[in-house]
């Protein structure tokens, strides 16, 4: 079977016993944005958590949030792990909007998808993975999210090779599917589902796994 044929089969086997997932888990584009930096190195649980944080105290706006000491945000977002490096990297990125956009966040996403994938990379912190996430989910751009799970269950199923990198495997979904943001959406929204319930880093469940044996 091609690739374009087998990652097909594999969206449809996902989503076809996951059901939707419903991603990203925000509320608002800045919310997104804000998650995508905190669910670095962590679960959602604990991102879950910090966010909590923030919405009960009303901090939960670029206004906000601009206006709050790094060291005060750090404590907000303790829960997170990591959080006086993640509280610097929020700074930087609200710094980043704020200089370079006037602090209006829809113009800063509202940019063409190459510029500002370039932008949210030159930002401090800011890896493929969390500018992509923004990408697609706050700002609703066509481009693929590769975590740790979508390499595991592509090289588990001879799709790539173990020693791939982020770029090789996005453009493995991104040369072989259409270019349809909700596709990608729920793709990558499917692929973690499947990597956080089934397929482990040790003892993956294959029995129960909607993708045993293909
Ligand atoms: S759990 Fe097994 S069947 Fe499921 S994705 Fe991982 S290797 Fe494939």
């Amino acid at each position: 079977m091609k690739t374009a044929e087998r990652l097909q089969t594999i969206y449809t086997l996902m989503y076809d016993q996951l059901g939707p997932q419903h991603w990203w888990p925000g509320e608002t584009p800045f919310e997104v944005m804000v998650g995508a930096i905190l669910t670095q190195n962590t679960n959602w649980k604990n991102v879950e958590r910090a966010i909590e944080n923030l919405k009960g105290v009303g901090l939960l706006s670029l206004e906000a949030l601009s206006a709050l000491p790094t060291g005060l945000l750090a404590e907000y977002i303790r829960p997170a792990g990591y959080y006086n490096i993640k509280a610097g990297r929020l700074h930087n990125l609200l710094t980043f909007i704020n200089d370079g956009h006037g602090g209006d966040l829809q113009a800063f996403l509202d940019q063409p998808l190459a510029t500002l994938r370039e932008q949210l990379l030159s930002i401090k912190g800011v890896g493929p993975e969390t500018a992509d996430s923004i990408l697609l989910y706050a700002a609703n751009l066509p481009i693929f999210v590769v975590d740790t799970y979508t390499h595991r269950i592509l090289s588990r199923h001879q799709l790539v090779d173990e020693d791939f990198g982020y770029v090789e495997i996005q453009e493995l979904f991104m040369d072989n599917l259409a270019c349809d943001t909700q596709l990608y959406n729920e793709f990558h929204a499917l692929l973690v589902r499947v990597g956080n319930v089934y397929c482990k880093k040790k003892n993956p469940d294959c029995a129960a796994c909607p993708l045993q044996g293909v």
